[in-house]
């Protein structure tokens, strides 16, 4: 092993070529291009395969990442495959976009000193390989249950629970109010992070797998949870968090300011063909704007990229914190900087002001004011204050509000109002068995933990199946019981 691995001295990290800002800044095309087959081998065969492997101890799915950079290294690639592919059911997702800078790579022992392996993308490289030589198979379970198990939402929380419990064999139904499958990965996350082929590709495979999909279905409206229940032997809510954070300011109800996710989600609909009217009246467009996104999450950076792609004039961020305290990958800040955005740090908004022209009052600038990081509040962040008589205006035609998201009040939506939830609004689940307080009714994903990560909605949705099979497996024991006596 040792001949072939531990080349961190030698070798640099080097990341799959990224595309010039420049070229970028036209299209929506991932900004990363594929490592060829020597490379990733090479970069994989910079591991020094720890003992206890910390990059593995800080991702969500506990992937047993130096076992398949060492297959990488020594060109064994199907077997890397199927090795990755056990903890993950999609890998080529999380290879892409999960902020590794914060969990598997930035714990990587060699980073002090040498720049960590580049794990996401030898991840991707693995399974992008696995699908081009046709290693990626629909699921066959060895035998047919006659349990079925509904499934409301098809983001990756949903799907993975799909997946697995296809996989044991139940007939598996997914429900989602949206008219395609992915969740946030088809209608929030854009296009040059996850182009939409990837996880279009994940849905074939599901119904080759012989998962059903109800689409435009939403729960609550089209179908009630009771019927739901009804129809199947369990149930999982994987509804994501929808409801986005206002702000508070005078001025925030003019035309001309909307929400991050209507815009990112016209975005994405346009890409994928749909006719969007906000894209059409240029209300949800950025072309030839002074665009302001508040916020300095996933979402803004989402928001202030796709915008620079649209042909906006000026694209700025603010936030009221600083570069250090933002909750946003650093990698995406870096990216956004290249493409031509700029950070306002320290910055809030405390008034939005209009103009009137012909078409009506119209947001024409965002007021203001400086921020100074006070003393650590409870949660130990240190609290913004504002700071007196520290104003400015700042031009814009399009404002994006990002401040991120809450539960929408499900026990109301489903029509459920036995379904327990938490003070955040989250369903309250009992964390060993992953069962509502419904009972037969199970959660998992955003709608559990709150906005949150893909790897971590497919961890849940992993866990999810595990937990319906041990209640579903004892029903079926207590069943077969009762009619032996
Ligand atoms: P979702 O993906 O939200 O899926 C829930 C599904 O449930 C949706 O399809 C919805 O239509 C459906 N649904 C809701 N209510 C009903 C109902 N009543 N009936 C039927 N269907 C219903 N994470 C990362 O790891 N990396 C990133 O780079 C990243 N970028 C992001 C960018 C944006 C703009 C956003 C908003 C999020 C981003 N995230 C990112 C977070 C990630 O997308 C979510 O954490 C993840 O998608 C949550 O998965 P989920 O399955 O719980 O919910
Ligand atoms: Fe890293 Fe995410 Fe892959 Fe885990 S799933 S190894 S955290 S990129
Ligand atoms: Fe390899 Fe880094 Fe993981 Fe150690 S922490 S096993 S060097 S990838």
């Amino acid at each position: 092993m040792a001949e072939r691995m531990l080349k961190f001295v030698g070798t640099s990290q080097a990341m799959p070529d990224k595309r010039p800002a420049a070229e970028r800044r036209r299209d929506f095309d991932e900004i990363y291009s594929s490592y060829a087959r020597e490379k990733a081998a090479e970069q994989a065969a910079r591991c020094s395969q720890c003992g206890v492997p910390f990059c593995q101890i800080h991702c969500p799915l506990s992937n047993n990442i130096p076992d398949w950079l060492k297959l990488t290294a020594e060109g064994r690639l199907e077997e890397a495959y199927e090795l990755s592919s056990a903890t993950n059911n999609f890998p080529e997702i999380c290879g892409r976009i999960c902020p590794q800078d914060r969990l598997c790579e930035g714990n990587c022992v060699i980073e002090k000193g040498f720049d960590a392996v580049t794990i996401g993308s030898v991840e991707k490289f693995i399974t992008d390989t696995a699908w081009s030589q046709g290693w990626v198979k629909p699921i066959r379970p060895r035998r047919e249950r006659t349990e079925s198990v509904g499934i409301i939402g098809a983001g990756p929380a949903g799907l993975a629970a799909a997946e697995q419990l296809r996989r044991k064999g139940y007939q598996v139904a997914v429900y989602d109010r949206y008219d395609r499958v992915g969740g946030l990965m088809i209608y929030g996350i854009p296009n040059f992070k996850l182009e939409k082929d990837i996880v279009q590709r994940r849905e074939t495979l599901l119904r080759d797998s012989k998962v059903t999909f109800h689409l435009d279905c939403e729960i609550g409206r089209d179908i009630s949870l009771e019927e739901l229940r009804r129809r199947h032997s369990a149930v999982l809510i994987a509804t994501g968090v929808y409801k986005a954070r206002d702000i508070q300011a005078p001025g925030v109800g003019l035309p001309g300011i909307a929400a991050a996710l209507d815009y990112l989600t016209a975005s994405n609909r346009s890409g994928l063909g749909d006719s969007v009217p906000g894209i059409e009246s240029g209300a949800l467009h950025a072309e030839g704007k002074n665009v302001v996104v508040v916020g300095g999450g996933d979402t803004a950076m989402d928001c202030v990229r796709t915008a620079v792609r649209q042909g906006a004039k000026s694209v700025k961020c603010l936030y009221r914190r600083d570069r250090a305290n933002m909750p946003g990958s650093q990698r995406e800040v870096k990216h956004a900087e290249e493409e031509g955005v700029e950070f306002v740090w320290l910055s809030a908004p405390q008034a939005f002001l209009g103009k009137a022209n012909s078409d009506g009052e119209r947001v024409s600038h965002v007021r203001t004011v400086r921020i100074h990081l006070g003393m650590p509040d409870a949660s130990g962040r240190q609290a913004p204050q504002e700071i007196p008589n520290s104003h400015v205006n700042i031009e814009a035609d399009l404002v994006l509000k990002a401040l991120g998201f809450d539960p929408e009040n499900l026990p109301e939506a489903l029509a459920a109002p036995d379904l327990g939830v938490t003070s955040w609004g989250t369903l309250d689940i009992d964390w060993r068995s992953m069962m509502t307080s419904l009972e037969g009714v199970f959660a998992a994903g955003d709608i559990v933990r709150g906005a949150s990560l893909v790897v971590w909605a497919v961890r849940d949705g992993r866990d999810a199946a595990e937990r319906i099979h041990a209640y579903l497996a004892t029903k079926a024991l207590a069943a077969q019981r009762i009619a032996a006596e």
